[in-house]
């Protein structure tokens, strides 16, 4: 197969066409898929900040909830004393345990009571500590009654400075509506410590399922006061503040990881695949570059065989007709010249008989219809037959064979018909290349269980990037003697062909300018039943 000029323009628009269609689109959608992905990235930060922000904020709801919760409690039992009676407010303190003070007062600020939960230690919340608290945050006292007016408690969170130190307290102040319709205001007091360990310490366990790690601090400290977990040195907490407790915040992380390190490792895993697509994108089309390529290469190439056969069939015919017209007219006189142009005519004939051949062998191969005939024999016998029918025809080329024989037979099982076709192939390679040095050599041995046919010549050798290649289909190495040497591409497909045939194979060593050696390998015992080897004892 000649790879023509022509050839080489198709595959270069094959390569501009599938450039266009595959590789420009290619490279479109992977910049934008990695654009967007930086931008997805982005928005996954975002989204997972906003979950944990979720989190954060159903634990502050917790928190309100359970204050709410003894807001109602506390409202419910007054509604059922009319005085405030001490005795009934310490029960609800001794079914409150968190709870330390419980303090009720008018709107007027004016009348204040203090009640105490028997068993709390330290200092008791006084009426002017308590109105020192409350009385300069007057408009947020303001407020309460408003909402409260509306139907909607809202809890005011105080901090009590602490005068023991260490563990603070907290009050919250709420608006209520008593029996006669009025409003008051009543106060709550307890242990940040407490109410912690109490109220948002199960919580923070209880909300991080093992996927988060959620910790209470004190603003502005790395160390949690209470966490969910183990938590490392210098981690990362997403915080947010405590509504009821000023000072406090909650936070949240990833167990185990970071959200950056979840956004990276899955913009990683999106660019991986990305990449993924576009090699297999690159890959089919280099796939189909190659086989159309292939089947451009092929078209020419047939067409070029068919010119190549015409042009073979045309000169021997030429020639036989010639010589035969000149001989028949009978103007030859001279014997010598006659037997010459016999010569020639027979000569041209047998040309013409191999070439046609040739042909037909290729096509039943092509059609998978030759048949095979395997019998025991000598690969000596085969050489040696072939080099004496080919003795003339080589002797005309000038060329002397240097013949070897291996010491005892090469008992091969094969078709006769077909090795010797095969030899006959490489022989006539041989002396069409075998160049000036008209050197050329024959040979069997038993190399490695084969029974092996070598020829070797001196001539103008085969570049290593075509030695796989002049086994295909018409294919002709187009550089060298090629254009002046005849040939249809076809002689080493065919003997392709027969050596696999025979479970062999076919070999060849060559160096431009040095020369060739091709090599026949047959099984030694081969039976001839596809890829069975009979081993002799
Ligand atoms: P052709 O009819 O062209 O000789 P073949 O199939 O027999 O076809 O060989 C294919 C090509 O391999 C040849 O065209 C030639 O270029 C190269 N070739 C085959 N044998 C030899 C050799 N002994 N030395 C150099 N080149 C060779």
């Amino acid at each position: 197969m000649t790879t023509l000029p022509g050839a080489a323009h198709t595959s270069r628009k094959l390569g501009l066409i599938l450039a266009l269609l595959v590789i420009l689109p290619l490279v479109f959608y992977s910049a934008y898929e990695f654009a967007s992905l930086s931008e997805g990235e982005e928005l996954m930060r975002e989204m997972y900040r906003r979950q944990l922000d979720a989190i954060l904020f159903s634990l502050n709801m917790h928190a309100w909830d359970v204050c709410s919760h003894w807001a109602t409690q506390l409202d419910l039992t007054l509604r059922d004393d009319a005085q405030g009676d001490r005795a009934v407010l310490e029960a609800f303190l001794n079914r409150t345990p968190t709870l330390e003070t419980v303090i009720l007062a008018d709107t007027a600020l004016k009348d204040i009571r203090i009640f105490r939960q028997e068993a709390a230690t330290g200092q008791m919340l006084t009426a002017e500590e308590f109105l020192g608290l409350v009385r300069p945050a007057w408009s947020r006292l303001a407020a309460l009654l408003r909402f409260q007016r509306v139907d909607y408690r809202k809890l005011e969170p105080f901090v009590i400075p602490d005068t023991v130190g260490g563990d603070g307290r907290i009050l919250i102040v709420f608006a209520r509506v008593m029996r006669n319709g009025s409003l008051s205001f009543a106060g709550l007091v307890f242990r940040e410590r407490q109410f912690i360990s109490r109220i948002i310490a199960p919580k923070l366990l209880d909300v991080s399922s093992g996927e988060f790690l959620l910790a209470a601090f004190r603003r502005g400290e790395t160390t949690p006061i209470s966490a969910s977990g183990q938590v490392p040195q210098n981690a990362d907490f997403q915080r947010r503040d405590l509504w009821l407790l000023p000072g406090h915040e909650v936070g949240i992380r990833l167990q185990g990881t970071t959200v950056d390190e979840v956004v990276r490792a899955r913009f990683q895993r999106n660019l991986l695949l990305i990449l993924l697509l576009d090699v297999i994108l690159l890959a089919g089309a280099l796939l189909i570059y190659r086989s159309v390529r292939a089947q451009t290469e092929f078209a020419r190439a047939k067409s070029a065989f068919v010119s190549n056969v015409s042009h073979e069939l045309r000169t021997p015919l030429a020639l036989i007709r010639m010589f035969a017209e000149t001989l028949e007219m009978g103007r030859l006189k001279d014997e010598g010249k006659r037997q010459e142009y016999y010569t020639t005519i027979v000569r041209e004939a047998d040309r013409l008989s191999h070439l046609v051949n040739t042909i037909l062998n290729f096509s039943r191969m092509e059609a998978g219809r030759r048949p095979y005939h395997f019998h025991p024999m000598d690969l000596n016998d085969a050489l040696r037959s072939v080099l004496e029918t080919y003795r003339l025809h080589m002797e005309q080329h000038g060329i002397t064979p240097v013949v070897g024989y291996f010491s005892a037979p090469v008992r091969i099982s094969a078709d006769e018909d077909a090795v010797t076709e095969a030899i006959i192939n490489l022989l006539d390679n041989g002396i069409k290349y075998a160049g000036p040095s008209r050197y050329l050599a024959a040979r069997t041995l038993i190399r490695d269980g084969y029974g092996v046919v070598e020829i070797e010549d001196h001539g103008i050798g085969i570049a290593s990037e075509y030695q796989k290649k002049i086994f295909d289909v018409f294919f002709r190495v187009p550089t060298g003697m090629v254009h002046e040497t005849k040939g249809s591409g076809l002689g080493l497909s065919l003997v392709d062909h027969i050596m696999t045939a025979h479970n062999g194979r076919v070999e060849v060593s060559s160096k431009p300018g040095a020369g060739s050696t091709f090599r026949l390998l047959f099984p030694l015992n081969y039976t001839g039943e596809a890829g069975t080897l009979r081993k002799e004892a």
